[in-house]
This record gives structure tokens, C-alpha cells and sequence, in this order.
């Protein structure tokens, strides 16, 4: 079938199940879970997938779940979707008929529009089954918003094998893009990401005595700037990273009194695998030498987090070519690099992945507890990941 109608077929076929796109985003949207938690959800989808006639397995990473969905044609190539299933623990302060139910939990990141693209786009694919050939696995997955993630558990539970896809498609939610328009880029695309823990033990005393103490605050300070120089003196300055100290706080202390201790807890991000690693190293040595230098002590941890994102070329360029034809020129935009991270990046470590970014014509952020979407946009995704899936 000629490409503008196939293009046709599926923007009719998703707009003829726009009103269950919504139905099932709200239900989502207002039983939201939090990471690796997501029993009720999980169980939701397995009942939709069962009665859309969709073959799936759940209980990957405790409550993922993968399919696979074969088209007519009888070519091997297949094709992985992937959707994360959690909410965040946010009180949400928007007032509408959805709200969460859930006090103090929220779909604010988006991925209860996530799952209904997916959702949608299975439904599409089996309808449409005769226009496409191979097979589309999905997977939908939990706890995307809390280390170690749960992109990681999914794969070493064998979700990408039997078979092994040619290609992974994920897409998220982009709050300051219209719907109707796609972000792509490729190549480097989003940041690893690390947690800094740090304690400094020094020798508490009486805030006027200072020569008699070892005062943790000073140090800490001290370390802290010191940290900044990893980035802005041992970095490239072409290339990207960021080092954030996000909490300092002492259980002690008080305006004339030093503390014993101090507590830092910080987030390292950037591009690079070489320089993350070394810089796990420098901060070690450097946080070593502080400390050792006013004669204080330190324990320090560094909880590696998820790899930076990398989407491949030749994919990114295929889906530039398809979005053309689905959102038009106008719609296929070139999506700044980030520095927030995903554990999607875990899948491009293991076969060719594109991860895109798509409007959602509200301008509220993700994590924020009045985030929102047009939910025109649940069409447009189901059917452009539909699309992917066949023609990519
Ligand atoms: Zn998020
Ligand atoms: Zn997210």
C-alpha cells in the first residue's frame, strides 16, 4: 500500500478509537502507582490486552509486561515498543473530572499517556494487520522513575530475546510542543545519571571555640565548590555534564553551635562514559583529600544510575522521513540534547534504539503537580507509533 494511504488508514483507524483513548488514559491517569508498585495497572492493561485478543506475558520485573503482535506479510524483521507504566509521588493539584486518586501519587511524568499510545498503537496494528509484515513486540515497564529502574530487570529477565528485536521505539510526553509535532535527534540525546551520597564526620564544639573542633560545615563547603571544578576544569567544554549538590543538611548545628556531621547528596550527569567514569574516581579523591587535608573523615557512596541515551542515525532519520508524512514538514522538529535521563537508554545498549519526543500542547512541566496533556494527543501517538512499527 502506497505510503500517504497508509498513512490515511491509520490516522482514521486512531481517531475512530480516540474516545477509548481517552477512557483508558483517565482510568490511568486516576489510578496512578508508584515505581514498582504498579500491581493495579499492570492488571488493567493485562485485562485490556486480553480482551483486544492481544497474546502477552506479564510478570517481567515484577509487573511488566511483554507481547508480541504479528503482522500478515512474511518478513522476519521485528519490531520492540516500549512504554513505562509508573507515577511519581506528587500530590496533584490540577481540578478536573481525572484527578488522581491516589493521595500523594501522580502520573505527572506522562505515562499514562504513554501506556495509552502503546495501547492504541496495538490495537491499530491489529487491525491493520494485513498492510504490515514481521512482528511488533511491546513492552510495557515499571519503574522507570526510580533507580536501579526497570528497564535493566526487564532485560536481563529476557524481554529482549526470543526473539531479539532489530529495533526498540520509545516516545515520551513533551509538555512545551504543540500536538502534532515530534522531536527528534540523534545521536547523544539524554544524560546518565549518578547519586552523590556524602558524609563528612568532623568534631563538634561550641560555635565560639572553633580551634577546638573539626567543623564539618567548612569542609563541606569547601567540597562542595571544589566539585564544580570536576565539570568546569576536567571536562571538555565542548561536551555536556552538570554536577548538582541537591541537599546539604546536618543533625546537629544551630547559630553557636558546630555540628559533627554533615550530609551531602548531590546528582552527577553528562555524555560520556569515559569521563563519568573517571569522574566517580576524582570525586572520590577529591572528597578523600578535602577531608583528610582538616583532619575530618568521610564515607561516601555513588549509586550509578542509567547510561546516557543514544539514539542511532539511521533510525532517527527513517522516523524524520515517516514523520513528514504523518505530521507533515512543520511537525518533524530537531529536539534540543537534555540533561534529565531515562532508563530507556538501557535498551540502545543492547540493539539500536530511537526514543522521540512528542507535544502535548500543554505547557505545565513534567513532575509538576499541575502537569496536564491536550488529550488530542492520544490519538496522534497511538497512531504515529503505530506507523513506527510498521514502516520504520
Ligand atoms: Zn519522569
Ligand atoms: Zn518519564
Amino acid at each position: 500500500m502506497a505510503m500517504e494511504s497508509i498513512v490515511e488508514r491509520i490516522r482514521q483507524k486512531a481517531s475512530d478509537i480516540s474516545e477509548q483513548l481517552v477512557a483508558w488514559r483517565r482510568f490511568l491517569h486516576q489510578n496512578p502507582e508508584l515505581s514498582f508498585e504498579e500491581a493495579a495497572t499492570s492488571a488493567y492493561i493485562q485485562g485490556l490486552l486480553s480482551d483486544c485478543g492481544i497474546p502477552h506475558r506479564a510478570g517481567f520485573a515484577r509487573h511488566g509486561i511483554v507481547g508480541l503482535l504479528s503482522g500478515e506479510g512474511s518478513s522476519t524483521r521485528v519490531i520492540a515498543l516500549r512504554a513505562d507504566m509508573d507515577a511519581l509521588p506528587i500530590q496533584e493539584e490540577n481540578d478536573c473530572p481525572y484527578v488522581s486518586r491516589n493521595a500523594g501519587v501522580m502520573h505527572a511524568c506522562g505515562h499514562d499517556v504513554h501506556m495509552t499510545w502503546l495501547l492504541g498503537a496495538l490495537v491499530i496494528l491489529q487491525d491493520l494487520r494485513g498492510q504490515w509484515s514481521g512482528r511488533v513486540k511491546f513492552l510495557f515497564q515499571p519503574g522507570e522513575e526510580r533507580l536501579p529502574g526497570g528497564a535493566s530487570a526487564m532485560i536481563s529477565e529476557g524481554a529482549l530475546e526470543d526473539p531479539v528485536p532489530d529495533c526498540i521505539i520509545g516516545q515520551h510526553v513533551q509538555p512545551d510542543m504543540p500536538v502534532g509535532v515530534v522531536g527528534l535527534r540523534d545521536g547523544m540525546f539524554m544524560a546518565s545519571s549518578d547519586e552523590l551520597y556524602l558524609t563528612i564526620h568532623g568534631q563538634g564544639g561550641h560555635a565560639a571555640m572553633p580551634h577546638l573542633c573539626i567543623d564539618p560545615v567548612v569542609v563541606a563547603a569547601e567540597l562542595v565548590l571544589a566539585l564544580q571544578k570536576l565539570v568546569a576544569r576536567e571536562k571538555d567544554p565542548f561536551g555536556a555534564a552538570v554536577l548538582t549538590i541537591g541537599r546539604m543538611t546536618t543533625p546537629g548545628g544551630a547559630t553557636n553551635v558546630i555540628p559533627s556531621t554533615v550530609h551531602l547528596e548531590g546528582t552527577f550527569r553528562c555524555m560520556d562514559e569515559e569521563y563519568r567514569k573517571s569522574v566517580h574516581q576524582r570525586i572520590r579523591e577529591l572528597a578523600t583529600g578535602i577531608c583528610n587535608a582538616h583532619g575530618a573523615k568521610l564515607e561516601m557512596r555513588i549509586e550509578s544510575g542509567y547510561p546516557a541515551l543514544y539514539n542511532e542515525p539511521a533510525l532517527v532519520q527513517r522516523c524524520r522521513e515517516l514523520g513528514m508524512q504523518y505530521f507533515g514538514d512543520e511537525g518533524v522538529t530537531e529536539a534540543p540534547a537534555r540533561m534529565t535521563s531515562e532508563d530507556f537508554a538501557w535498551y540502545g545498549r543492547k540493539v539500536p534504539a530511537v526514543f522521540c519526543r512528542t507535544g502535548i500542547g500543554k505547557k505545565v512541566s513534567v513532575h509538576h503537580p499541575r502537569f496536564d496533556v491536550d488529550e488530542t494527543c492520544l490519538a496522534v501517538g497511538a497512531g504515529w507509533l503505530a506507523l513506527l512499527a510498521m514502516r520504520i
